[in-house]
């Protein structure tokens, strides 16, 4: 397994960890098979979308903190309930196709790690096999 680091710097964020995650990859020395990406974190995720326009990766933290504001009537006394709630919507794992030794990525793709309470020093851990 290969571990890496990620430096979040705002509360939420979406963090392009593309090239990283094929690095990973390549170090775990798999031509062709699977890799999972995994965040062992409960108030960040893992998900794949668009990497042309950064307005896109704008417009989702935008509107997932419409569908979970910061504040409303939570109980979680850690004050960052609406951080756990989108970890779990995004969820903290992926697993991609690996061939030919790199992720397959269609051509507007990247992974991202989605920060939801930062900012923080932050995992990923990529397995392939
Ligand atoms: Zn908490």
């Amino acid at each position: 397994m290969q571990t890496f680091t990620v430096k979040t710097r705002s509360r939420v964020e979406m963090l392009d960890i593309t090239s990283r995650v094929a690095d990973a990859v390549r170090a775990e020395g798999v031509d062709e098979g699977l890799a999972v990406i995994f965040v062992p974190h409960t108030t960040a995720g893992v998900t794949i979308n668009e990497n042309a326009d950064p307005d896109v990766t704008r417009d989702i933290l935008a509107e997932t903190s419409k569908i979970v504001p910061f504040d409303d009537a939570y109980h979680h006394s850690e004050g960052n309930s609406a951080a756990h709630i989108k970890s779990c919507l995004f969820g903290p794992s992926l697993t991609v196709l690996v061939s030919g030794g790199r992720p397959v990525l269609g051509t507007w793709q990247a992974i991202y790690f989605c920060e939801f309470d930062g900012p923080r020093t932050r995992q990923v851990h990529v397995r392939a096999q």
